[in-house]
């Protein structure tokens, strides 16, 4: 009897000449055409997407801020800044294109930049906004990126992650929101010292200036570098708001000149009324300019806005008042094990005082619980007879924080 020889339902290829063929029912497919059925199927549902953009209810500005407020402790001015750029963004973006045509007014895109130190919330605010929209969103490493040509992830890249969580919908991806965090460390390196990389900041500004400011890119499906023969989706990115974060260090010498040059300039002495605490409430576009952004991309950030330092009390909030504040999900998951987790307020401050301590802002709040409740997670849901409350008291705390020798946390 011949040997049946499997052949590819759809190509026709011998199984001998297919590295892979797939066996369903009545029919195989070998790994080309699966390949290119998933394209298809991937422009197939961009191109739906473009027919049937989603609608979403756009929130006020003060409904966004109250939302924000939930997830994200102190930062008001951030907030409202941020409420009010998303709701112009999202209303723009709903204008009806008839409306757009005969009205003269054109409303511009007002992608936003963030200043602040690192683990104050920036990215957490950005998040916050995206699953309060239901819109696609992204983060992005400007450290990772480079001029085109050199080694290191084009910046379409950044794209192509927003694709990536939008599942290949086009329509849906051109309404995300993308936040590009450390946007200060591709600053121009003449005006900035403390920047060490080689590869020139400035082409990568240039490069981030073209998505930026609404246009139609070619991006590689898979992110990475760009190579011939890559299929490509075209993103346009008019609609998609940018939303920039970045630490800024040393920006306040910046901005104390500049207020010092006004004050002499006017002729007033305003220096009394400046808390010199915290002059990034001050920070001005031109601050940026001087720190090292090209002109250009900061005129592409229009919106403004800086976050305070997170002091004590912040922090303390920050452990229990957050609708999934790290205190509400240990809560939860020893919930999960039938126990109720009590946390005695004096291990709040202990925890708070050592994140401080140790200079790890409201990052280290989580490594120091982890810290603190890991052996009491590893033991209790072996425990022969279960008990029904796990108290963590200020003894309890010390002893564990003390075995795990904190000190390997500690910041140089
Ligand atoms: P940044 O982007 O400014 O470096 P993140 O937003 O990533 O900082 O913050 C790091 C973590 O610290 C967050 O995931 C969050 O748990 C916590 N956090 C920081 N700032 C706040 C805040 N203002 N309110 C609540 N949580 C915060």
């Amino acid at each position: 009897m011949a040997k049946e020889t499997k052949k590819c339902s759809f190509c026709g290829r011998d199984a001998s000449h297919a590295e892979v063929l797939i066996s369903g029912i009545g029919a195989h497919i070998c790994e080309r055409c699966v390949e290119q059925a998933g394209l298809i199927v991937a422009e197939e549902k961009s191109m739906k997407g473009k027919t049937s953009i989603p609608s979403f209810k756009l929130l006020k500005p003060a409904e966004i801020k109250k939302s924000l407020d939930q997830y994200v402790i102190g930062q008001d001015d951030a907030k409202k800044v941020l409420s009010v750029a998303v709701y112009n963004h999202y209303k723009r973006i709903n204008q009806p294109e008839q409306k757009k045509e005969e009205d003269d007014v054109e409303i511009e895109k007002s992608n936003i930049i963030l200043v602040g130190e690192t683990g104050t919330g920036k990215t957490l605010l950005a998040r916050t906004i995206a699953r309060l929209l239901k819109v696609p969103f992204c983060i992005a490493d400007a450290t990772v990126l480079t001029e085109a040509g050199y080694v290191g992830e084009d910046v379409e890249s950044i794209l192509a992650r927003l694709l990536q969580v939008a599942d290949y919908d086009v329509a849906a991806a051109e309404r995300g929101i993308v936040f590009i965090d450390e946007v200060d460390k591709i600053a121009r390196k003449s005006d900035n010292p403390s920047i060490t990389r080689d590869v020139s900041g400035e082409g990568v500004q240039q490069a981030l200036l073209k998505i930026l400011e609404g246009s139609v890119v070619n991006v590689p499906p898979q992110g990475g570098r760009k190579h011939p023969e890559q299929k490509m989706i075209q993103v346009n990115t008019q609609n998609i708001l940018f939303v920039c974060g970045g630490a800024f260090d040393g920006i306040e010498k910046k901005i104390a000149s500049r207020i010092r040059a006004n004050a002499i300039g006017y002729g007033v002495n305003k220096s009394e009324l400046i808390d010199r605490e915290n002059l990034l409430q001050y920070i001005a576009p031109q601050d940026l300019k001087s720190f090292g952004l090209i002109p250009e991309l900061v005129g592409r950030l229009p919106v403004l806005t800086y976050l305070n330092p997170l002091d004590r009390e912040v922090l303390r909030a920050i452990l229990t008042e957050p609708k999934n504040s790290l205190i509400k999900q240990y809560v939860r998951l020893f919930e999960m094990d039938n126990i109720t987790l009590k946390v005695d307020d004096e291990v709040l401050d202990f925890i708070v005082d050592k994140a401080l301590e140790f200079k790890l802002g409201a990052r280290g709040l989580r490594s120091i619980c982890e810290v603190i409740m890991m052996e009491a997670m590893f033991e209790i849901p072996s425990q022969q007879k279960p008990m029904k409350e796990f108290r963590i008291t200020l003894d309890y705390a010390m002893a564990r924080l003390e075995k795990a020798k904190m000190n390997r946390l500690k910041v140089a």
